[in-house]
């Protein structure tokens, strides 16, 4: 986060606690100071405007930043004139979102084979820089990304949180990958503060059932007035407040990265007495949607083309498809038809808020995340949550692990009243989902562990993926 620089980074590893302090608030004011340069109040000028535009403006600030991306691509990026040469098209063919099925797919693999062919040769090596992700899946990647689409990613992120009241100096708890502490050091406090922007961060790697009474006191005591984590760190956070009684009212909770099931949704509204906004975001930073007040999410069209497709093919509204993305403004490196992985649905439907911005209906988290069944199936593991959901109240944590077909492990982290009844009632009910002939255990864990970005995954498989 505050290190983009090595020595800055490790110079905050070897500092006192206090000394940490100073240089995330030294970080506060260098992200105000990039909040009130020309280019982010340029962006969120234009951004507050338009998404407000009605559907047709905005599909005509689309197409035009698509026709810009494409002529670029075509003109400076040798993968992307290698593919348009191969497939017999010009720029001119591709004009608005229809068009792009024209081109094949790029996918992580693409990327990764062909990073030096997909690099633009006309931008300055100073605008980039290079990013990572989904090291924690054991398939990292990685790209390049204009900070200028940083930037823009930002201004959006702060039209989307502005809009649900977070206002400068607004006390917010933010309990995210930010590498506050290495993850195995338990030395207290297991937070740090930026007094100039008046955020509390909390660190997530560091969410676990025996320090869940710290990070409960440190709230209670600080009053956040927002809340932004993983679905999964407040969820876990909210049972323990609920169970404990501890009593604290927050404006909103943000959320991301992770699917958010209904039923963590709810236990994390009623114990913040709040309502929760979720995004839905990655690390290439294609494309991005975020939860407006009245609850629905929507596409941030300016900034990338989020289609919902299968076998080649857009899918109709409310059907669920893979989530192909192009962004519309990341010249360094374009992502034009890139397959994300991530699973989604269209709505048509207009929102009450009067923004023109499209809207999903729901989104559902990565294809990784399946269950090979012992007659071949692939269950998406989102669901498995609602049954997950039934034993909440006896279960405080849990991640399905399968090494081959058919044969499941369920780690717990039970609450006191969980007993071997229970345990034999969740193998039941899973099966009636799965299959009686899979091999299903429940194991009793003391932790469970989080990615190397401190996300949670619910189903983590090593079964080779098929069939999908
Ligand atoms: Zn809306």
């Amino acid at each position: 986060m505050i290190y983009d620089k090595t020595a800055v980074r490790t110079a905050y590893k070897h500092s006192p606690v206090v000394v940490q302090n100073m240089m995330l608030t030294a970080y506060g004011m260098l992200k105000w100071l990039e909040r009130n340069n020309s280019t982010f109040k340029s962006y969120a000028r234009e951004l507050d405007e338009s998404q407000w535009y009605s559907k047709k403006q905005l599909e005509e600030l689309q197409n035009k930043k698509l026709q810009m991306i494409v002529k670029h691509a075509y003109e400076n990026v040798p993968y992307y004139h290698r593919v348009f040469d191969e497939n017999k098209l010009k720029p001119e063919d591709i004009k608005t979102k229809e068009d792009l099925g024209k081109l094949p797919y790029l996918t992580r693999g693409d990327v990764k084979k062909n990073f030096k062919e997909l690099t633009a040769v006309n931008v300055p090596k100073q605008s980039y820089f290079k990013a990572h992700t989904g090291g924690t899946t054991g398939d990292p990647l990685s790209f390049l990304l204009d900070k200028r689409r940083l930037t823009y990613t930002r201004a959006l992120q702060w039209r989307h949180w502005t809009s649900l009241g977070y206002r400068f100096r607004s006390k917010l708890a933010f309990m995210r990958a930010a590498s506050l502490m290495p993850p195995e050091s338990n030395r207290k406090p297991f937070w740090r503060h930026d007094f100039f922007e008046n955020k509390l961060f909390l660190s997530a790697y560091h969410v676990d059932q025996e320090k869940l009474r710290d990070y409960a006191v440190k709230i209670v005591q600080w009053k956040p007035e927002f809340l932004f984590t993983y679905p999964l760190s407040a969820c876990i956070l909210a049972k323990f407040m609920k169970k404990e009684c501890v009593e604290v009212a927050l404006k909103a909770v943000f959320t991301g990265s992770e699917t958010l099931f209904p039923e963590q949704r709810r236990i994390i509204e009623e114990a913040f007495k709040c309502k929760v906004y979720d995004e839905y975001g990655h690390a290439e930073r294609a494309v991005r949607a975020g939860q407006c007040s009245k609850g629905s999410y929507h596409i941030d069209s300016e900034y990338g083309i989020l289609q919902v497709q299968k076998d080649d093919c857009d899918l109709n509204p409310g059907e669920t498809g893979e989530i192909i993305a192009t962004s519309l403004s990341n010249y360094s490196m374009p992502l034009i038809r890139y397959r994300t992985g991530d699973t989604a649905s269209l709505a048509d439907n207009e929102c009450a808020c009067g923004r023109g911005l499209p809207l999903v209906e729901k989104i559902e988290g990565k294809f990784g995340d399946w269950i090979a069944t012992k007659d071949g199936r692939m269950v998406r593991g989102i669901l498995v949550s609602p049954i997950m959901g039934e034993f909440s109240d006896t279960i405080k944590e849990w991640q399905i692990t399968q090494r081959n077909k058919g044969a499941l492990t369920v780690n717990v982290i039970p609450e006191e009243e969980f007993n071997g009844k229970q345990a034999v009632m969740l193998v039941k009910r899973l099966k009636d989902l799965l299959g009686v002939e899979n091999e299903i255990e429940v194991k009793v864990r003391d932790r469970i562990d989080r990615t190397k970005s401190g996300k949670f995954r619910c189903v983590v498989s090593e079964v080779e993926m098929e069939n999908i």
